[in-house]
């Protein structure tokens, strides 16, 4: 897949990573001019696309390609294994899910639980936002497919470069920094509160967390806690459910001690968190490159977090393109994240990079 628009953490460039389709996006425009038929070869690793490539570099590439394969049957041969450091240090590693069929890839590759299931997918492509019964039934589903391990559903963040053709936005200036993720279920709740009762519903009987989008302040947080625990005065029958939040904002990273106070665990958003901090839009072809999540100004906001989360004895796990890049699993962890959430077909190859 090669692309003039978008980034690296764009959402065509996470669908292409969860099905490993090799892409590149923000190319050259000029690469549309390109005649049909020309020779070109895509190189995922590198972000380029080679016009009319030499004999040598194709017999170089397909050398490379044999090596890699090699690399992954190697890789998925103990995906099933624990990833643990050479020292012992435990990691664990999640899938990031769009719906039940990557669940089910994902344990196949090794996952020990779903980190994000980025519930907007269920409410995408369609006429209507799906009721509270069908939302239950999908949650469940996928927990039941799970066989026991954690299930970490997001709540619907759209919005910004994700628009719902049902729940009309007015037009804004930046949308990026209007009305988006958890700001929609502040602004219209009924379909927060929806979703919150299905989550609520599907969580009895089985391990679910809730992660809520786009926190930005511990009014927002708070806000939501109410909206939660109304919707869960109103069952019958429900347990008390762990509750976390992405940190995808600075401000939620710098004040990572204060949220840490009010829930269980924190997520940790390197994409939007990237472009926020460094005020690059993740879907800008010009500024893709340099919104790169392993700039030091985010791997120091990543310590803040996991800082100011052990002062008050909670966790802190990834879950954005960062936890995906082996490059990185070492620092990762280094800074004392717990949880490492990938694409799923990185599972296998961020398993081996904590050995
Ligand atoms: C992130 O921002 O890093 C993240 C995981 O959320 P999304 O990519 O869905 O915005
Ligand atoms: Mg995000």
């Amino acid at each position: 897949l090669a692309t003039v628009g978008g980034g690296a953490t764009s959402h065509v460039a996470i669908l292409a990573r969860a099905l490993d389709i090799p892409a590149v996006a923000g190319m050259d425009p000029r690469a549309l001019e390109l005649p049909d038929g020309t020779r070109v070869l895509l190189d995922g690793g590198m972000g380029q696309l080679r016009i009319n490539p030499s004999p040598e570099e194709v017999s170089r590439i397909i050398q490379a390609q044999a090596r890699l394969a090699a690399k992954k049957a190697a890789e998925l041969a103990s995906a099933a294994d624990p990833a643990t450091t050479t020292d012992g240090h435990r990691i664990e590693v999640f899938a990031n899910i769009g719906g039940l069929a990557e669940a089910l890839q994902g344990m196949q590759l090794g996952a020990e639980g779903v980190g994000l299931l980025r519930s907007e997918f269920l409410f995408l492509d369609r006429a209507t936002a799906p009721t509270e019964d069908e939302q239950t039934a999908t949650y469940a589903e996928i927990a039941a497919s799970l066989e026991g391990r954690p299930l970490i559903i997001r709540t619907l963040d759209v919005g910004g470069d994700k628009p719902l053709s049902y729940l009309p936005m007015p037009r804004e200036e930046n949308p990026m920094l209007g009305i988006r993720g958890v700001r929609i279920g502040l602004d219209r709740p009924e379909i927060f509160r929806t979703q919150v009762r299905a989550i609520l519903r599907a969580a009895k009987g089985h391990p679910i967390r809730i992660l809520f989008p786009m926190i930005a302040t511990l009014d927002e947080i708070r806000s939501v806690k109410g909206l939660v625990e109304e919707e869960r005065a109103k069952l019958a029958d429900s347990d008390p459910v762990e509750l976390g939040i992405m940190v995808e904002m600075p401000s939620t990273a710098v004040l990572a001690r204060q949220f840490a106070r009010e829930v269980d665990f924190f997520s940790v958003g390197t994409n939007d968190l990237t472009q926020y901090t460094l005020a690059m839009d993740r879907g800008h072809p010009k500024l893709g490159s340099k919104a790169d999540a392993i700039n030091p100004a985010i791997l120091q906001l990543i310590a803040q977090t996991v800082a100011g989360a052990a002062a008050e004895g909670k966790w802190v796990g990834v879950c954005g393109g960062l936890a995906s890049d082996p490059q990185a699993v070492a620092i990762l962890v280094g800074l004392g994240v717990k949880e490492l959430s990938c694409s799923v077909p990185a599972i296998p190859m961020v398993k081996a990079a904590t050995g």
